[in-house]
C-alpha cells in the first residue's frame, strides 16, 4: 500500500513536471498588424510562437477602425508588429488603452518594420489639404516588394532573438531557408512577369510602386485623382485621352477592395488588360506571403 502510495505520488509529481515545463516554453505571444506581417513572422518563428493578426485579408490599411477583440490581443502580446510610416496610426491608440508594458514604444516588444526600408515616393513639397489622403511619410505600402520582406523577416528575426536568445539558432535558420526561398521565387516571379515591362500601367490607388519597383513596371498614371479621392468622370476622360494616343499593350491594375467596376469599365474603354487582386494575405486562398506574390503574378500574366 505504502508502495502505491509512493507510485502515485511520483506521478503526481511527474504531471507537475511536465505542466511546469510546458509553462515555461509556452511560445511567444506575437501579434501583426496584417496577415502578409503574420505570415513572415510564422516563417521566422515556427511553432516558437503563436502569431495572430489584428487585420484579416486585404483591407484598406487607410480605413480601419480598431475593435475591442484587437485590444485583447494587443494585452496579451509579447511582440507587436506594426507597419509604421504613419499609415497605422490606429495602433497608437490600440498600444495606449491596452497598456501592456511589454510592446510600449521603444520596448523589446514594439517593431516597427519600416525603419530599414528604402521609402518610396516621400513627398518633396510641404502637404496640405488640397492634395487628397497623401502618403505623408512616404508610401507605405512596402510589404509589396519580396526583397522588403526579407528586411521585415530579418527585423522579426533579431528581435526573436532579443525576446528568446535560447533560440536564436532556430530563428536564424528559419530566416535564412525563408530569404533562400524568397530569392528563389523571385527569380521565377521576374521572368513571368517580364513581357509587362514595355506595359502602360493604370492603377486604381497607388498602392504598388514597391511591385513596380521590383519588376520593372511602369505606372503612368492613376483612376484616383487625387490619393483617396474617387475617381471623377472629368479625370477618368482625361486619361483616356492620354492613353488612347499611344498602341503599346495596356493593363489596369485596381487592388480588389476598390469599386471592381470603375476599372472594369475604365480598361473596356481603352481596350486594357484588367486585374482587380487582393493585396495582402488572407483572401481568397492566400496563405501566405509567397503564396500572394504567386497569387499576383498569375493573375497579372493569365
Ligand atoms: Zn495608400
Amino acid at each position: 500500500m505504502y508502495y502505491n502510495k509512493f507510485k502515485h505520488l511520483l506521478s503526481v509529481v511527474f504531471i507537475l513536471t511536465c505542466l511546469m515545463g510546458n509553462l515555461y516554453a509556452s511560445p511567444l505571444k506575437v501579434v501583426a498588424i496584417t496577415e502578409d506581417f503574420a505570415s513572415i513572422a510564422t516563417s521566422i518563428g515556427g511553432d516558437k510562437i503563436e502569431v495572430k493578426s489584428l487585420v484579416k485579408g486585404s483591407r484598406n490599411l487607410h480605413d480601419i477602425n480598431p475593435k475591442p477583440s484587437m485590444v485583447m490581443m494587443v494585452r496579451k502580446a509579447d511582440l507587436l508588429i506594426r507597419l509604421g510610416m504613419d499609415q497605422d496610426s490606429w495602433i497608437d491608440g490600440l498600444i495606449q488603452v491596452a497598456r501592456n508594458n511589454k510592446i510600449f514604444f521603444g520596448k523589446n516588444g514594439y517593431l516597427d518594420c519600416s525603419h530599414e526600408i528604402k521609402k518610396l515616393e516621400i513627398p518633396t513639397t510641404n502637404i496640405d489639404g488640397n492634395m487628397g489622403d497623401v502618403h505623408k511619410s512616404g508610401n507605405p505600402h512596402y510589404w509589396l516588394n519580396p526583397n522588403n520582406g526579407k528586411i521585415i523577416a530579418k527585423e522579426i528575426r533579431d528581435r526573436l532573438i532579443i525576446l528568446d536568445p535560447k533560440n536564436e539558432q532556430f530563428y536564424s535558420k528559419n530566416y535564412t531557408s525563408f530569404a533562400r526561398k524568397i530569392d528563389i521565387k523571385l527569380n521565377e516571379w521576374q521572368k513571368r512577369m517580364a513581357p509587362y515591362k514595355d506595359f502602360q500601367i493604370v492603377t486604381y490607388h497607388k498602392v504598388w510602386p514597391y511591385f513596380f519597383d521590383v519588376f520593372e513596371l511602369h505606372a503612368i498614371g492613376e483612376l484616383e485623382p487625387l490619393p483617396g479621392i474617387p475617381p471623377t468622370s472629368r479625370h477618368l476622360m482625361s486619361l483616356e485621352t492620354m492613353l488612347k494616343k499611344t498602341n503599346s499593350h495596356k493593363l489596369v491594375l485596381s487592388a480588389s477592395f476598390y469599386p471592381r467596376q470603375v476599372g472594369e469599365s475604365f480598361s473596356k474603354k481603352i481596350d486594357a488588360k484588367y486585374a482587380s487582386v487582393p493585396i495582402n494575405v488572407g483572401s481568397l486562398g492566400i496563405k501566405s506571403y509567397i503564396g500572394l506574390f504567386d497569387y499576383l503574378v498569375e493573375e497579372i500574366t493569365k
